[in-house]
């Protein structure tokens, strides 16, 4: 099959479009022929080696993927041949403590699909069958792609960890990213009211279209005065915070009493300082999270088969041109999610 994958860490120029190994099926795996493949920021940091693919190289990104099933190891029952399907990107045991308490996002042997094995840059991937689910025929390949990673990310991290009620305020950082335009929607969806961050002023429209209220450009605006300045100094109850660093340490300072900041990503850095006395004085509570569940997919799924949330493509590039699309996601060009279609 033809993959775009790389053989050293580095930028977009070390991703070589030519021919790939073909995956093979094993029993309970079920084989998928990509029609499209979300990128996703963790793509960057596997391809530039601050989290090297644990299989060693070469690699192959890519951990939203849709498109049919191709065929099925021995021992899979429930798909067929040709349909639509949708991969749910989080592989766990099953069997150790945190799987057996229900929470298979912190299995000790987790992994994701594109960074723990082959992804979906890809003609053909592989997964365990049991990650396979029906991509409703409302939604089209290209919107599916944007859902499984980003809008599932952003969906436990506010229902389900921040437990985000109705009349609540929240801040959600970066909304031109995929977590960030989920987020801005499903906080719109629990009833809540947005503020979120834009590096670019023609991202201000895109931010206002998803349903923030307020918008600020952190290169030339204060996104904590912006924030106390909109909730009456009071700050808000919620930060959704996916870039680290500075970022996350001012972020802090944007909260209110008994807020929550969720933690779900570290776009620019792995490190963030942490102003304690906030923490403890304002009873504040710092959540760490990643993905959701597959049960919280399908939920995400229904409500963008009945309109409610939408997934955002930016752009689509061909299979072929990974490279440019890589480098169209390092420059932050993008307004929501940027496909490779195959
Ligand atoms: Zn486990």
């Amino acid at each position: 099959m033809k993959a775009a994958f790389f053989k050293e860490h580095g930028g977009a120029d070390k991703i070589i479009y030519a021919d790939y190994r073909d995956p093979v099926v094993g029993p309970g795996e079920a084989l998928v022929r990509v029609k499209a493949c979300a990128l996703n920021h963790v793509d960057m940091l596997l391809l530039d080696g601050r989290f090297p693919p644990p299989e060693g190289l070469p690699h192959v990104n890519g951990c939203e993927v849709t498109g049919t099933l191709e065929a099925t190891g021995a021992g899979v029952t429930g798909l067929r041949a040709g349909q639509r399907v949708i991969i749910f990107p989080g592989f766990a045991c099953g069997r150790c403590e945190y799987c057996l308490r229900g929470e298979r996002t912190v299995c000790v042997r987790y992994g994701y699909l594109g960074a723990h094995r082959d992804g979906g840059y890809a003609e053909l991937v592989k997964a365990p069958a049991a990650n396979v689910l029906p991509l409703p025929d409302e939604i089209a390949f290209e919107a599916g792609a944007a859902v499984p990673l980003a809008m599932l990310t952003a969906w436990h991290a506010l229902v389900a960890q921040a437990e985000l009620r109705a009349g609540q305020t929240v801040l959600v950082q970066a909304a031109g990213s995929g977590v960030g335009s989920a987020a801005i929607q499903i906080a719109r969806l629990s009833g809540a009211r947005v503020i979120t961050t834009v590096g670019a002023d023609d991202k201000i429209e895109f931010a206002r279209s998803l349903g923030a209220e307020r918008v600020v450009n952190y290169r030339t605006q204060d996104f904590v005065e912006e924030t106390k300045a909109w909730t009456g100094k009071r700050g808000v109850d919620v930060v959704v915070e996916h870039i680290g660093g500075d970022t996350f340490e001012r972020s802090v300072y944007a909260l209110t009493r008994l807020g929550k900041l969720v933690t779900i990503g570290s776009h620019d850095t792995h490190w963030g300082r942490l102003d304690l006395r906030h923490v403890y004085s304002k009873n504040l509570r710092i959540i760490g999270t990643n993905l959701g569940s597959i049960v919280e997919l399908q939920t995400v799924l229904d409500h963008v088969v009945q309109g409610r949330l939408r997934p955002i493509v930016d752009r689509t590039f061909a299979l072929a041109d990974a490279r440019a699309a890589v480098q169209h996601v390092l420059d932050r060009k993008n307004k929501g999610k940027v496909l490779l279609l195959s």
